[in-house]
């Protein structure tokens, strides 16, 4: 048994610390440290384990019972229990202390809640609580001597001067609202309601840490002192107000600002990287619905920003970009850069401004791609059908034979559609006669020199005004030259 003078009773509402702290000033100790090495806890250089008591992790019943000190709980252990692994955020408790000078002078300790980061501002007497000395900008600590003052000063630690922001006091009431499980919601934002203390608090943080990656930052409340924490808890807390439109807008945002100086690979990166969270947290009904306002975002504003197998199934590794620069997007359609700005006035092609330049969709290139492959060019055409150039320009001039893309400003070159071209000489071929060709049957070269153009020509033996016969060519199927032995029936 370790002999100490004074022993005050513990508050039901104490932070644990606080109370140490206490029963340390009382007995003439320097810190807590010394309390509890006199308790018998042999920590190098009068440490103790300071989060870990907090977080309940490290039990010191014992440490109490051996100075005959009442049993006293940390009253964030079961906060800090209920929070999981992985879904949940991993900042709830603070490193350094922050207090409430008024409310430290009516009770005379230090109330738990004040552990916990979120905790911004006394919801009483409506002000920031103080964890930085205004005098020397030192931060407040758990091995101090006095529960009410900065080390090295004489003074008891004064409230702030001015009144704290309304979100600020609006978030600190709300997260003691989740702590006591006495619900306030009228005020709080939409998309808090009906949260757990754990998922709203995930989803505060996610924001943050979105929110600050923009600025280049990173989100780490722990280091943060409460005034700076203040700040981005208000950013998130603006955020939320105007849900889902202000997500949108963050999100839109890293179109800007991406990742890294890979241009459209970081701003890739970004999308993949939120979703690759969203996905592994959604278990976490807070997550989940950032989840679901991402997805909305993506699907209208973004659709080929996720390769589709993302959706589903996450790699990681994939290299397989679906935003291409205007270079790839050439190398695919195997064009000139030029023609992408054409097939962009055409709306063939919808572009993706990105860092004021145009990017593609892969998918809608690659579709592009395989149209104009699948099709004819001028020259396989005329090869195929066995058409001079003059002859099958007539045709295309008179729509006989669809072309899906024509010479002019926009466009170089011809694209035939070959499918409907195949359908016109399927029609030719069935239209032929099935006997013997007539006496006086004449080749189309001999038509042709009697004054029927080819256009003329096929009209005609579309319409019956021709009678002609066919020869298959296996080699060349659609070939024009299957068809002889003409003969006007006028
Ligand atoms: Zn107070």
């Amino acid at each position: 048994m370790k002999r100490i003078l004074g022993r005050a009773a513990a508050h039901s509402d104490e932070c644990l610390l606080s109370y140490l702290i206490r029963v340390s000033e009382q007995n003439g100790f320097k810190h807590v440290g010394h309390l509890l090495h006199h308790a018998g806890l042999n920590w190098k250089n009068n440490r103790a384990p300071v989060h870990q008591i907090l977080s309940g992790e490290f039990d010191v019943t014992p440490f109490l019972r051996a100075l005959e000190l009442p049993e006293h709980r940390s009253k964030i252990f079961p906060l800090h229990q209920s929070f999981l692994r992985i879904i949940d955020t991993p900042y709830l408790i603070v490193k350094f202390p922050k207090i409430c000078p008024d409310c430290l002078d009516e009770l005379g300790y230090c109330k738990y809640e004040w552990g916990l980061l979120p905790m911004l501002a006394c919801t009483k007497h409506r002000r920031m609580l103080i964890d930085v000395s205004p005098s020397t900008g030192s931060r407040l600590g758990w091995y101090r001597q006095h529960l009410k003052r900065f080390d090295g000063e004489h003074a008891c630690i004064k409230p702030s001067t001015i009144l704290a922001r309304p979100n600020a006091v609006l978030q600190s009431q709300y997260i003691d609202s989740l702590i006591s499980g006495q619900r306030v919601e009228r005020e709080i934002p939409a998309v808090l309601q009906g949260l757990s203390f754990r998922e709203a608090l995930s989803l505060i943080h996610f924001i943050a840490h979105y929110q600050l990656r923009l600025q280049g930052g990173s989100f780490n409340p722990v280091a943060m002192q409460n005034n700076d924490l203040g700040q981005c808890y208000q950013n998130v807390w603006s955020e939320l107000q105007g849900w889902p439109d202000s997500f949108y807008a963050l999100l839109s945002q890293y179109i800007d600002k991406p990742m890294s100086n890979r241009g459209v690979g970081g701003l890739n990166k970004h999308y993949r990287d939120l979703y690759e969270r969203l996905y592994r947290q959604q278990e976490n009904i807070g997550i989940a619905r950032i989840k679901s306002e991402f997805d909305r975002y993506i699907e209208t504003y973004w659709p080929g920003v996720l390769e589709p197998e993302r959706i589903t199934r996450i790699q990681l590794s994939t290299t397989n970009r679906n935003i291409i620069s205007k270079k790839d997007a050439a190398r695919i359609l195997g064009s000139r850069l030029g023609r992408l700005s054409k097939l962009v006035q055409q709306n063939r092609l919808a572009p993706v401004v990105f860092k004021g330049k145009a990017h593609y969709l892969r998918d809608q290139v690659e579709a592009l791609a395989t149209v104009i492959a699948s099709n004819w060019t001028m020259a396989e055409a005329c090869g195929a059908l066995q058409l001079t150039r003059y002859k099958l320009k007539q045709l295309l001039d008179a729509g006989i034979i669809p072309a899906i893309q024509k010479p002019d400003i926009l466009n170089r070159d011809w694209v035939i559609d070959r499918t409907r071209t195949l359908v016109l000489i399927d029609e030719l071929r069935r239209k032929s006669r099935n006997s013997a060709p007539p006496s006086g049957a004449v080749s189309m070269a001999r038509l042709h020199r009697q004054g029927y153009s080819i256009v003329r020509l096929v009209l005609g033996m579309q319409s019956g005004e021709l009678e002609y016969g066919c020869v298959v060519n296996t080699e060349k199927p659609e070939s024009f030259r299957q068809f002889v032995c003409f003969k006007t029936n006028m």
